[in-house]
């Protein structure tokens, strides 16, 4: 019998009671056995995505919900500017550019972070209908400051379009505040639920800015017109929906500041572990880098050999570099219902398997400075005052869920 750790950065471990929920015997679409659960996922969307906008929601992962927004925002020969540092913001330019939307691209080096400055510069350059962004590059590890880059966007009067699927729920993502007109995200990472829904928050600034690419499924109007009436187009995944009610409760529970809180100081645990090991991070070493840590794979150490026997050695899932990263880094994911020990398993585990390929890693040292970090309080404003004053029960804002 061998024990399964899913460690990715998505899909991530879905705790018992969302999973009891999934398993539930499947209901209506349109019965008032499913309305209730329906109209909660779409009330507490709001708060989650920090909007008064609309939230659509797709039966879709993250990617179709961002065609969602490619096929009613872009017009074929429009200009739009694409920022991209790594492998999903790749993804938009490939996708932007399918639909015929003319593409500038802001890149960036792999493994960099996007600066506002340069955004306001591309812009005065060249003017463009919406900037796409990328909010937590999963295959970096890098998280962009969303804020400032929407306001060099908003500055040159274009409409924002944030790819919040790794980030939303684990790092702040103030829909409204910061003016973003769309924020796409999935089930299957912060939000704690199985791959299997997207969703799309869209302003009215959005909405007043349709364009003429041809869509039906992913028909925004479509959407809001039946959501507005808690119906739905199409048969929702129902399972799914029953399953995000209970997991975007009981992150709301925990509440949202203690949530980013938590992710932050699990971020630090595990670059803590890493740097005791002797290891180099790829990802940057700060704070904001809360979703996933990308280590460079040590001289002579193929990344691919470090995933592989986390897999074979230990049940333990990681994930590979992506790209033109593959097997030059691996990355360990701490998104949506992880806890300090969580990370030090990983790190356990990495320091084990890197010492059985031969690695030079500093032994015995790693879980110890992981638990440390994760333990230092140092997060301040809002979230420090979100956060319980027990250090047993923070991270899960409310009673802890039973492990499986
Ligand atoms: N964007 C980011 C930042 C992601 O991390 C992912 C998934 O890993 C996606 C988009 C694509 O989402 P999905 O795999 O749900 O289509």
């Amino acid at each position: 019998m061998a024990k399964r750790y899913l460690f990715t950065p998505g899909p991530t471990p879905v705790p018992p009671e969302v999973l009891a929920a999934v398993g539930a015997p499947v209901v209506h679409h349109r019965s008032p056995d499913f309305l209730p659960a329906y109209e909660r996922v779409l009330d507490r969307l709001h708060e989650v995505c920090r909007t008064e906008n609309d939230v659509l929601l797709f039966g879709a992962s993250g990617t179709g919900a961002f065609e969602s927004a490619v096929a009613n925002l872009v017009s074929p020969g429009e200009p739009h500017l694409v920022v991209s540092a790594g492998s999903f913001g790749e993804r938009w330019v490939a996708m932007t550019t399918a639909f015929g939307a003319d593409v500038d691209i802001l890149r960036y080096t792999w493994g960099e972070t996007p600066d506002a400055d340069d955004l306001r510069a591309r812009l005065d350059e060249r003017e463009a209908k919406a900037v796409w962004i990328v909010q937590s590059e999963t295959s970096t590890g890098v998280v962009a400051d969303v804020r400032t880059l929407a306001a060099a966007a908003k500055e040159a009067g274009a409409l924002v379009v944030v790819d919040a699927v790794s980030s939303l729920g684990a790092v702040p993502c103030d829909t409204d505040k910061w003016g973003l007109d769309v924020v796409v995200s999935g089930s299957q990472k912060a939000l704690m639920t199985p791959p299997g829904l997207g969703l799309a928050a869209v302003s009215e600034a959005a909405f007043a800015a349709l364009g003429t690419s041809p869509r039906f499924y992913f028909d925004w109007e479509r959407t809001r017109k039946a959501q507005r009436t808690l119906d739905a187009p199409f048969t929702l995944p129902v399972s799914l929906v029953a399953g995000l009610d209970v997991a975007l409760g009981l992150l709301l529970d925990e509440g949202l500041e203690a949530s980013f809180d938590r992710h932050v100081r699990l971020g630090r645990a595990t670059r803590a572990g890493i740097k005791a090991l002797g290891l180099e991070l790829f990802s940057p070493d700060e704070d904001r880098s809360a979703v996933v840590t990308a280590v460079r794979a040590p001289a002579g150490i193929d990344g691919t050999d470090v995933v592989k026997g986390m897999r074979d050695r230990f049940g333990i899932t990681i994930a590979n570099g992506q790209g033109e990263l593959k097997g030059k880094i691996f990355r360990l994911g701490h998104i949506g219902w992880f806890d300090v020990f969580d990370i030090t398993t990983q790190i356990a585990a990495v320091e084990l398997v890197l010492g059985e390929l031969g690695a030079d890693v500093e032994r015995g040292v790693a879980v110890t400075a992981a638990v440390q970090a994760f333990q230092a309080a140092s997060v301040v404003g809002e979230a420090a005052d979100a956060r319980p004053k027990d250090p047993a029960v923070v991270g899960r804002g409310g009673p802890e869920p039973s492990r499986t």
